[in-house]
């Protein structure tokens, strides 16, 4: 066990924070934590630790070490993980429950003294898995069945009136702890149920649903076949998506309900998955969250893409397209806590270092705070010789002057990603073998624009006029024909490869100059390299190259219309031996910009410095006084920009390791006399060290590496 003395050496010069540590009785808001003086009326920035305690297992230790870490670690609530994962016996029975609440019931009180609120995440709604458990005797749950009539021997179906009973009861003795927050494990969704095939459910009572609702008996194969058949949506899809709704719907108003008729203070919060993955099974996000949340404050912990150690590249990548669209999906009104996740757990999985870069990174989702699962689930509880405690502190020191600034998603200027959360009611299937199938691929350019450095949001369709939006996947086909001519007549709009395929084949090709559109596969020798053929110098390459068939997905060959006067060809794709395969990227009528690639989830080989450079010069030309704002240069730096109350806000996230001693911010003539740098050393005036160049401004230094830091400009 740390002593103080001890843990204080571990510090590094962050005297503030140290400060904040010896100092702070830890509050029940969980605000000023930081030493950093937030105002009276910011919010709190919540440390919520996910931790798994054993009953009958030292239960003595393990308390003083959880009370020891939450003192050095800032922790405002601890989540008591229940009869989780390696320890999970599945559904449990109330006479199982009892020992884990008690215990937790014997905890909760010391935790208060020490000013830290208790909460609970019970394992199992629906169970996230069988893995060999069955039903107990006096369970008689209908259980989850996938489309090739496979039935669980566990988990179970969520429209089955037995299991609401059940679960009725299991949350009324939860809610009995008068817990903080009762978080709704992400066991709840229709996916990823093993062993089954994608999940379900296809049992019985739901056939005899979709029977129902289709006017007619259906066998499970004809129904499944109708969901994802090919082209044009069968009506089953809608059956499909609309019951799978209203069924999740529907339990999430039971457990809801439950909770609050024992415990009105309680808030109910839900763990999700990818939001793809969710649109697959027709999630409302608004309903779910709210049912959940019956009448309090919705609750969501958006999931962060690394339960292991990646690459910091790969997970700005991912956490634009999974964490970032969960935030933009969610109820405006939502409290965000976002999944820091560590696992198989330990610094073996994944480092402190990065760790960190996850909390701090995680001010782009506009988070109250975060939940951490670092500790394993199967008993040994809060392990002091891991080091956290230090890095959490420096952590949230940060993340609460950040949060001070209510960095809202809604509130991110740039380029205008759309997406849409209903997407799998139209999007075509092409094999119509799997389900995953009818997941939307709305997301692509914002994550290109992440590691571009290029500023952008995610964004709704709400007829824009004059603005910059890029578009991938099948987006379009979720919008009426008049709905999209507008937005590609109004706006400067980017377009992926499926993107312009999909307009191609909803007749639509007229609207972007094309006339002919097909794919070619990315390892057939046709698309091999991209040849830049405008003449331009790009990142100080004159006829500079980029590859057309590593990593970049299959290659949409293009046919421009002959009557497209302002067709302008930047870039061509050639063969091994210099031929010409089709057109690269291209801009037709000054305002629609193609990417010819697509059908493929690797994208490594569509970054290159040259691209950035096009890209942004594309931007600059076209966008004129639109242009988002961008980083000169950099490889896996994210920039965010916000129009807030009184202030803009520019948030600034280093992916990569290497070190910016200046960073070069393009297209912005924001007044920068006052601006001020919020950053792991505190707030601090920037004066010169921000000065203005070429039309843009340079931060110096710029960046660490994995370093998160914003400025605020005061209007
Ligand atoms: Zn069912």
């Amino acid at each position: 066990m740390m002593n103080r003395r001890e843990f204080c050496h571990m510090f590094p010069l962050t005297g503030a924070s140290l400060a904040g540590v010896v100092r702070r009785p830890i509050t029940q808001a969980g605000s000023a934590p930081t030493g950093l003086s937030p105002s009276a009326a910011s919010p709190p920035f919540l440390y919520i630790l996910r931790l798994a305690m054993a009953p009958g297992l030292r239960e003595d230790e393990r308390v003083d070490a959880l009370l020891s870490f939450c003192r050095q670690a800032q922790i405002d609530d601890v989540a008591f993980i229940l009869w989780a994962e390696e320890l999970n016996t599945g559904h449990p029975t109330p006479e199982e429950v009892e020992p884990w609440l008690r215990m937790v019931e014997r905890v909760k009180p010391r935790l208060a003294e020490a000013g830290v609120t208790t909460s609970l995440n019970p394992w199992v709604v629906l169970l996230h898995a069988d893995r060999g458990r069955v039903l107990k005797p006096g369970q008689s749950l209908r259980l989850m069945v996938d489309r090739r009539g496979r039935m669980a021997s566990a988990t179970a179906c969520p429209l089955d009136p037995a299991l609401h009973n059940h679960l009725r009861k299991h949350y009324e003795r939860l809610a009995a702890v008068r817990p903080r927050i009762i978080w709704v494990d992400d066991d709840f969704r229709l996916h990823n149920h093993a062993p089954l095939e994608w999940g379900g459910c296809f049992c019985d009572l739901h056939m005899q649903e979709y029977s129902r609702r289709a006017g007619r008996r259906l066998t499970r194969e004809e129904f499944a076949s109708g969901v994802l058949q090919p082209g044009t949506p069968h009506p089953f899809r809608r059956i499909w998506l609309e019951t799978s709704r209203d069924t999740m719907v529907n339990l999430a108003r039971i457990l809801g309900e439950a909770v609050r008729r024992v415990s009105p203070d309680t808030l109910v919060g839900l763990m999700s998955s990818s939001p793809a993955v969710h649109s697959i099974e027709g999630r409302d996000w608004e309903q779910v969250l709210r049912g959940l949340a019956a009448g309090k404050p919705p609750v969501n912990r958006p999931h962060l893409p690394s339960y292991t150690e990646t690459t910091g590249p790969q997970y700005l990548w991912d956490f634009t397209r999974v964490s970032r669209l969960s935030a933009a999906s969610v109820p405006p009104d939502t409290l965000l806590y976002p999944e820091l996740e560590n696992w198989p757990h330990s610094r073996f999985s994944k480092s402190r270092a990065f760790t960190r870069f996850q909390i701090e990174s995680a001010a782009a989702l506009g988070p109250a705070g975060i939940t951490m699962d670092i500790f394993d689930l199967f008993g040994n509880g809060a392990m002091a010789q891991e080091g956290y405690a230090p890095i959490l502190v420096q952590a949230k020191a940060l993340a609460a002057k950040l949060r001070e600034q209510k960095l809202d998603p809604r509130r991110e200027t740039g380029v205008e990603v759309l997406f849409n959360p209903d997407a799998s009611y139209s999007l075509w299937t092409e094999k119509g073998e799997s389900f995953s199938e009818l997941a939307p691929d709305d997301s692509f350019w914002a994550a290109f624009f992440a590691v571009m450095g290029v500023a952008h949001t995610y964004r709704r369709y709400a007829d824009q006029k004059n603005a910059v939006l890029a578009i991938s996947g099948q987006y379009c086909r979720g919008l009426k024909e008049s709905q999209v001519r507008n937005l590609l007549a109004n706006n400067i709009t980017f377009l992926n490869g499926d993107a312009v395929f999909t307009l191609y084949k909803m007749g639509l090709g007229n609207a972007i100059g094309v006339s002919g559109a097909e794919w070619v596969a990315g390892d057939s020798g046709i698309p091999s390299y991209e040849q830049v053929i405008d003449g331009r110098i790009y990142a100080g390459l004159r006829d500079a190259r980029l590859t057309a068939q590593a990593s970049t997905g299959d290659y949409l060959k293009i046919e421009y219309a002959a009557d497209s006067p302002d067709l302008l060809i930047h870039t061509e794709v050639r063969d091994p031996s210099g031929r010409r395969s089709g057109p690269g990227m291209a801009v037709v009528r000054r305002r629609i910009v193609t990417l010819p690639y697509g059908r493929s989830a690797s994208h490594q080989g569509l970054l290159h410095p040259v691209r950035q450079a096009l890209v942004q010069t594309l931007l600059t030309e076209l966008a004129d006084n639109r242009c988002p704002l961008f980083l000169a240069n950099t490889a896996n730096v994210a920039v965010f920009t916000y129009e807030l109350e009184g202030r803009r806000v520019i948030l600034l996230v280093n992916a990569s390791l290497d070190e910016y001693q200046e960073l070069e911010l393009r297209r912005i003539s924001w007044s920068h006399e006052k601006a001020v740098e919020i950053s792991s050393e505190g707030s601090r005036p920037l004066g010169d060290r921000l000065r203005a160049r070429e039309g843009g401004l340079v931060l110096r230094p710029g960046l660490k590496p994995l370093e998160v830091k914003a400025i605020v400009f005061p209007q």
